[in-house]
């Protein structure tokens, strides 16, 4: 399905705005500023904004904010910013708070035409009524009577809670939207765009629609758990004789080892599981950023898996990652970085000499150049790199054999130094120039200018924040301990020197990584990306 499918049985409004709008398609994103977007959003948007510029129409990005005891400036500035970032390009940004005066016009009107009641039932017996469909008292009062109570909430003579317009629908219709919706309730309460001009606020149910109408929002797209309120959003905006908009919904994403809920996400941030809205390990789109994800991989994701009205599908996270290294193998310079070092000193190397190992950027892309590395006497490679006991599948050095420093040279293991719990601390080893053997392994390896140490780096592993794929309600027990694993002191190729945030490598054998907003100007801080292959040391 396809919402270009409504138009065919398009109601005659939509025709008569496509014909005003000179048949333009006009979307909006509409997210409440009530924390930080999620890759949910990402779907969101690929769909408002993508919809729209695929037929040369336009999408707005609208902050729907109509609770402002939940909203803030911060939550604002973050959401425009990861819009932009996934490269959409909002033809306005607008505030459902900007249209608050027509709001409060249009429930003149709709007291006036007989739609709308100011009712002082409590929250549970509005529940209730709704339940056992039963009218509340107050719905019969006549409109003089509404008009007057509703000046009275404006002006601020009722108490929280004591007072609310409803929308006078149908208390025994089937679907439980149709039976009597809050269109306003009294909230003494700053908000971050209207400052204190109000004390009432409309709903959700009645702002959406009304503000889609005003916009001439052609396609208003949304997730299905919204499919129910479909009729409340019509009835409404056609007992005010407005424009009505085409409604079209979609299924949500789910990923596994993850939520995808502002509030679970507050949570995580509020209880200290995580560090921050932009903790790599959380779903947030500032978290994917911080750990190195593109825009393109987020993209490249929410192309795949396309728009179904499916419900209840929950992508594999492995999907995002596969998205996520095609798009960085093209992009992602080489470097070499070992992880566990240990020292390995090459016996029959020059004792004052330092050469320039030549190393491609990207080596499927040749014409994306080269960069040098030191080569000298002293070097590091990765401790899992070495065994005291080779075996036939074993790709790492071990005493007597041979393998070959990636772009250098090969090596053969000499001698182990130990100390005195047996732990190897230092391998002498001999290098052969002309590289004879070519039939051996290759590992990577770090070095520096003769004398001198190897710069050092911090590189944080990600782990999935929650162990099991499918989280239920008890996510919270399903939280991975484990999830980070701090490397202090690995070693770096100089690559990696003068790099800053969001700069991104791969490792050679190891995985993508990212540079960390920690980063100081004595030390660098890696994110771990994603690895190289599906599971490898996760
Ligand atoms: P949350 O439960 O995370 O707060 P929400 O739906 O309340 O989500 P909004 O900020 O109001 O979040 O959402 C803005 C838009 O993004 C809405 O159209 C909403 O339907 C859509 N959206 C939110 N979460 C997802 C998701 N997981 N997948 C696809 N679209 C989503
Ligand atoms: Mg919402
Ligand atoms: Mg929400």
């Amino acid at each position: 399905p396809d919402p270009s499918d409504n138009i065919q049985n398009t109601p005659k409004l939509l025709k008569d705005h496509l014909e005003a709008t000179g048949g333009k398609i006009v979307t909006r994103f509409p997210p409440e500023p009530n924390g930080y977007l999620h890759i949910g959003h990402a779907k969101a948007m690929h769909l408002d904004f993508g919809y729209a510029k695929k037929n040369g129409g336009k999408c707005y990005l609208r902050f729907d904010d109509t609770n402002p005891e939940k909203e803030n400036q911060e939550y604002i500035d973050s959401i425009i910013d990861s819009v932009k970032w996934l490269g959409h390009e909002p033809c306005e940004i607008t505030y459902s708070s900007q249209y608050f005066d027509q709001l409060y016009d249009l429930a003149i009107e709709l007291i006036k035409r007989g739609f709308a009641y100011v009712c002082h039932q409590t929250g549970p017996e509005m529940s209730e009524g709704r339940e056992k469909m039963t009218d509340s008292p107050y719905r019969n009062r006549s409109v003089e009577e509404n008009l007057s109570l509703f000046d009275d909430m404006r002006k601020g003579k009722f108490e929280e809670g004591k007072a609310v317009l409803r929308m006078k629908g149908d208390m025994k219709h089937p679907n439980p939207c149709m039976r009597d919706l809050v269109a306003y309730r009294i909230k003494y309460h700053h908000h971050p765009v209207s400052g204190d001009k109000w004390c009432i606020y409309p709903s959700y149910d009645y702002t959406h629609c009304l503000v889609d109408s005003i916009e001439n929002i052609t396609h208003s797209l949304c997730t299905l758990e919204f499919e129910i309120r479909r009729l409340s959003y019509n009835w409404l905006v056609d007992v005010l004789g407005l424009y009505r908009p085409v409604v079209w919904e979609y299924a949500r994403l789910n990923l596994t080892h993850t939520v995808l809920s502002k509030r679970k996400i507050i949570t995580l941030v509020q209880k200290g599981f995580v560090k921050g809205w932009d903790d790599p390990r959380l779903s947030t789109l500032n978290a994917f950023r911080r750990k190195g994800y593109t825009p393109e991989a987020i993209n490249s994701l929410c192309e795949t898996i396309g728009v179904t009205r499916t419900n209840n599908t929950t992508i594999p996270y492995e999907l995002l990652e596969l998205c996520c290294r095609q798009d960085l193998d093209g992009k992602a310079t080489r470097a070499m970085v070992v992880l566990d070092p240990i020292k390995v000193v090459i016996t029959n190397y020059p004792q004052d000499q330092t050469e320039q190992i030549t190393v491609p950027n990207i080596p499927a892309n040749p014409a994306l150049g080269t960069h040098q590395v030191d080569l000298s006497r002293e070097l590091y490679i990765e401790r899992t790199d070495f065994r005291m006991v080779d075996s036939k599948d074993y790709f790492g050095l071990a005493p007597n054999k041979e393998i070959l420093l990636k772009y250098a040279y090969n090596i053969k293991c000499n001698e182990v130094i130990t100390d005195d719990k047996g732990n190897v601390t230092e391998l002498r080893v001999t290098y052969d120039k002309d590289n004879s053997n070519k039939k051996v392994k290759t590992i990577h390896w770090v070095s520096s200018v003769a004398g001198q140490k190897p710069t050092a780096v911090e590189v944080r592993l990600y782990d999935h924040l929650f162990k099991d794929s499918e989280i239920g309600d008890d996510w919270l027990e399903h939280i991975n301990p484990d999830s980070l694993k701090v490397i202090e002191n690995a070693v770096a190729d100089k690559t990696v020197a003068n790099s800053k945030e969001y700069d991104r490598f791969q490792f050679e054998r190891t995985g993508y990584f990212c540079v960390d907003k920690d980063s100081t100007s004595d030390k660098l801080v890696f994110n771990r990306t994603v690895s190289l292959k599906e599971n490898k040391d996760k």
